[in-house]
């Protein structure tokens, strides 16, 4: 009998007549003769009304006790969607991640799974029982509860898949697959329908939310592919696998992702040193804050700024440290912007093919927006811009590509 692992997201979950939904699809992949876990999202809106509740309270809530809270959205799905199975006939159990033994390391708010133990899941699913585990969650070894970050119960599911030696992880939510840029920004976006583990990488990581960027990762080091797909249609979805195949349309450009929850940090008028660099952004590391788009420009001879971005619920604790570090380098001043926004455009296809950069800035200068900051890799462009200009962007590039 094979293990299938179904994971669903938070609007698959809002209310009692979406949960009776999941269930019945749970129990025709059952009935099919399939060994199924499920693992659940928090319903919509939980999570963020948890943070709300937390930051009523205090402004900076300690990220143990946030993720004390936080882990109890999840805790709400899990039961009721036993509940939900059970009415239907078929026996369920839940568990939380303390239950089953999902360990991470000690980052509260950002926590990594270190080890699943799947003694009780076996044992359940030997016993004819679909285990459902709450997703985005997790516990150290001295028992804390830890979370993964915000979106992470996709990495929940792919790293139980994992270690359930799954076949595949079919990712249920709200859209019927993996679009050409967000749908909900661009109507004219199209579905693809086979992606590789690198396109996905770098769509996930440059804000693509429709996958936490943990799980792609965790995928492609295990070779496992993900089905995404929508809860409310049978529809085939997209599939996330290792290699281009015959199957995969030949593109240039793959799809457009944005993030606006970005901030950008300038350290400026410093002396030219790469110790200068490295001892900035070796401390950043050390405070583990995550810095994505780094800039250094020269302003004479001898003399640099550097300006970098990270994200937004990083950007004050990232502020006042680099107002620390710019007395430490003799920084003339330090200050940052937090109305940035990253727009990326992403295909396996500019390996090979020059001048796609050159199409990116024409056509956002054709546009009006204005480029902040760029980085590029072999197979990702991304343009650090005002925020206020970020539909028009990922619109204007999705045209130019013809998309
Ligand atoms: P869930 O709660 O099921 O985990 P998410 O809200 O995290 O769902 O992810 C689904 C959302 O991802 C979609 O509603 C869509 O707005 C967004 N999204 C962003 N980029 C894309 C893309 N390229 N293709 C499809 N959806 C995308
Ligand atoms: N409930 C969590 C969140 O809203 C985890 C998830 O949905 O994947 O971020
Ligand atoms: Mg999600």
């Amino acid at each position: 009998m094979s293990i299938i692992v179904q994971k669903y997201g938070g609007t698959s979950m809002a209310d009692s007549k979406c949960i009776k939904n999941v269930a019945q699809k749970v129990v025709k992949a059952k009935r099919l003769g399939h060994q199924v876990v499920v693992v659940v999202s928090a319903p919509a809106g939980v999570t963020d009304d948890l943070i709300r509740r937390a930051k009523e309270v205090t402004d900076k809530p300690s990220g143990r006790e946030l993720d004390m809270i936080l882990a109890t959205g999840e805790q709400i799905s899990i039961s009721l969607l036993a509940m939900a199975i059970k009415s239907l006939g078929e026996d369920a159990i839940s568990f939380t991640s303390s239950q089953v033994g999902i360990f991470t390391d000690a980052n509260h708010n950002k926590a990594k799974i270190e080890e699943i133990n799947t003694s009780k899941i076996m044992k359940s699913l030997d016993a004819n029982q679909v285990v459902i585990i709450a997703g985005f969650q997790g516990v150290t070894k001295e028992l804390e509860i830890t979370t993964l970050g915000r979106g992470g119960s996709d990495t929940s599911a792919v790293a139980i898949g994992v270690a359930l030696g799954a076949s595949e992880v079919e990712i249920y939510t709200d859209v019927d697959g993996i679009y050409t840029a967000d749908p909900r920004i661009v109507a004219s976006a199209k579905k693809i329908h086979r992606i590789t583990f690198d396109e996905m990488l770098e769509m996930a990581g440059s804000g693509a939310k429709v996958l936490h960027l943990r799980s792609v990762e965790l995928a492609a080091k295990n070779n496992m592919p993900i089905h995404l797909r929508s809860s409310f249609s049978d529809a085939i979805g997209t599939f996330v696998v290792d290699e281009e195949d015959e199957n995969m349309e030949q593109v240039l450009v793959r799809g457009v992702a944005h993030t606006t929850n970005n901030a950008k940090i300038t350290i400026a008028n410093i002396e030219n040193s790469s110790k200068n660099i490295a001892y900035i952004f070796k401390s950043i590391s050390d405070h583990n804050i995550n810095v994505d788009v780094i800039t250094q420009n020269y302003i004479k001879k001898d003399r640099m700024t550097i300006s970098f971005t990270v994200s937004e619920d990083e950007y004050e604790a990232a502020l006042a440290l680099s107002k620390k570090l710019g007395k430490d380098v003799k920084a003339e001043t330090v200050y940052g912007n937090e109305s940035v926004a990253k727009v990326c455009i992403i295909g396996v296809g500019m390996k090979s093919t020059p001048g796609v950069a050159s199409r990116v800035f024409d056509c956002l200068a054709q546009s009006d927006v204005e480029i902040d900051m760029v980085s590029t890799s072999d197979i990702n462009i991304s343009c650090v811009i005002n925020q206020k200009d970020y539909q028009k962007a990922v619109i204007a590039i999705h045209n130019a590509f013809e998309l």
